[in-house]
Order: structure tokens, then sequence, then C-alpha cells
């Protein structure tokens, strides 16, 4: 009787999130955002405030950012906060800030969109739609993005497990929209001394079991501005496509997140950090292994 072998390179001979799955061929996608490549050679370096604050905050960072050498530039225009009581965007003038500040520095614009019937207004304004942790189970919203066809960042759920993640995505592919970015920025675990606990292993498994780009914030993942660097370096070499990183001129005084916000300095370090890094320990390859090992 012939035996099916199963060698961990293999991809999945059925899997639950089909469009997803890693490929027989093994090739990755490329997710392009104008002249920004997701999956390319070089990882992308998404950096900005957490929230749009003002039109002076925006083009201080946003300036800052491309100076260091940013690929693109995030900000929040909705947030999702917490509370309802906290700092919630601008809102539509927040968008307009952003594609003058994505026009003026050239870079292209990622901003968070919080509900279906906002779809069409970010799109307008944004080069890249992001679907935030809290609504990553919001398959009106995920099929809403999917259709705009504009690429999609997809963050992980706090309690999301990766098969959930992967078939999040999955919905918004399903669409047939195939611009599909991951982004792992920690989850809720036990440990209570960093804001959440970035799984660097997702990173690692998505390369393996899905053909997506993936990339990593490690703000987020660690709500501490001091662990942002290591973590950084970390996903890289665990294989990351790219980076998601808070910075605002005066995180003291921020509008949100200003305890896990590099300032423009910081920020400038950590590219030159990122920069060296490529040319002394290129990304991991994939390697073939035999059977058990
Ligand atoms: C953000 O990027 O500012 C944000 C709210 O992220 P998350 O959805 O990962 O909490
Ligand atoms: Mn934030």
């Amino acid at each position: 009787m012939d035996l099916e072998v199963w060698t961990p390179t293999d991809p999945p001979q059925s899997s639950p999130y089909p469009l997803a799955a890693q490929r027989a061929n093994h090739t990755r996608s490329v997710v392009q955002v104008g002249h920004v490549a997701f999956g390319g050679p070089a990882p992308v370096v998404i950096a900005g405030p957490c929230s749009v604050e003002s039109q002076a905050q925006l083009m201080h960072t946003a300036e800052a950012v491309a100076a260091a050498g940013a690929h693109m530039l995030r900000g929040g225009a909705f947030k999702p906060r917490t509370s309802p009581y906290a700092f919630r965007g601008l809102g539509a003038v927040g968008l307009r800030l952003l594609a003058q500040a994505g026009a003026h520095t050239g870079l292209p614009i990622v901003t968070e969109v919080l509900a279906p019937g906002d779809v069409a207004l970010v799109a307008e304004h944004a080069d890249m739609l992001q679907i935030g942790a809290r609504n990553m189970h919001n398959v009106a919203l995920l099929e809403a993005a999917g259709r705009s066809g504009k690429p999609v960042l997809l963050k992980r759920g706090l309690a999301a497990t990766i098969e959930e993640w992967l078939l999040a995505a999955e919905y918004v592919l399903a669409t047939g929209n195939e611009q599909v970015v991951l982004c792992e920025r920690g989850i809720r675990t036990f440990e209570t001394a960093t804001r959440n606990t970035l799984d660097l292993n997702a990173v690692a498994l998505i390369k393996h079991c899905s053909h997506l780009p993936v990339i990593v914030d490690p703000s987020h993942g660690t709500g501490a501005w001091h662990l942002v660097a290591p973590l950084a370096l970390a996903g890289l070499a665990a294989g990351a496509d790219g980076l998601m990183i808070e910075v605002h001129h005066d995180p003291a005084h921020a509008a949100s997140d200003g305890p896990q916000s590099l300032t423009h300095a910081n920020f400038a370090r950590l590219m030159q950090q990122i920069n060296q890094r490529a040319v002394a320990a290129p990304a991991p390859a994939r390697l073939a292994q035999g059977v058990g090992q």
C-alpha cells in the first residue's frame, strides 16, 4: 500500500483557507502599493503617528520619516479607542491631511477604516486600507474593504489564532481582491509587563503556510518605545516583509499611544540599524528538509 508522505515543507493538500494558503509551487505574493512592494526583496517600513492630530503635527512627522527613509506613511483618522471618551481622531479632516502629507512627501498612505460605510471615503484618500485588530472578525468590513479594490493591511486580532487570522484574510481574497498584507501586532497573553506579546512564531509560521506578505508592528506589540527597535529587528530576522512603527515629534504629548511612539531621532536611528542589518544578515531563506527533520 502506498502511504502519502507529508513533509514539513509540503503545502496543505486541502486547506480551510485555500486562497491564502501556501501555493504548491511556493511562489509568494507581492502586494504593490504605488511604488512600494510588500513581499519583494527589501522590507517595507511604514511609519507615522498613531493619530493624525493636526496639519502641523502630521507634516512635521511625515517629513521626518520620509527623510529617514520610510517607505509609507501611517496615521489614524478614525481611531478605535478602548474608551469612548478618548481622542477618536479627526475623521474626514484627518483623511484630507493624510492625502496632503502623502502628496507632499511622495509616501503612499495607509490608514484605518472602522466601518463598512466609511470604506468609500477612506479609499478616496488612502493608498491602502488598514483593518485594525479590533475589527479583524468584522466580516462586513472585510468584504467591503475587499470590494474597494484597494490593497488591505489586515492586523491580527488581539485574541485571534493564526488560523482565524488567515480565514479573515480569506474573506478579503474571496471578493477577488488579491492585495492583502498581514500585520502581526501582538496578542493578549497572561503577561502584563508589556502591553501585548509580539508573536514572532506567527511570522515564521505564516511564511510557511501562506503566500501573503506579513509585516510586524512592534509599537502595539510591546507598548513601550524602548522595546520597539529590538523587536523590529527581531521581526525582520524572523522573516517579516516589513514593519509598522509609530513615530511622534513629542511622544509625551501625543493624543494616543505616546508611550510606544519613537521620537524622530530614534526612528532615524532604527532606520540606520535596519539598513545595516540588510547588508549584514539577509532575511531567512526557506530551507528544504527531509522527513522527520
Ligand atoms: C493602530 O495601528 O494605531 C491601531 C489602532 O492598531 P491595532 O488595531 O493593532 O490596535
Ligand atoms: Mn496606535
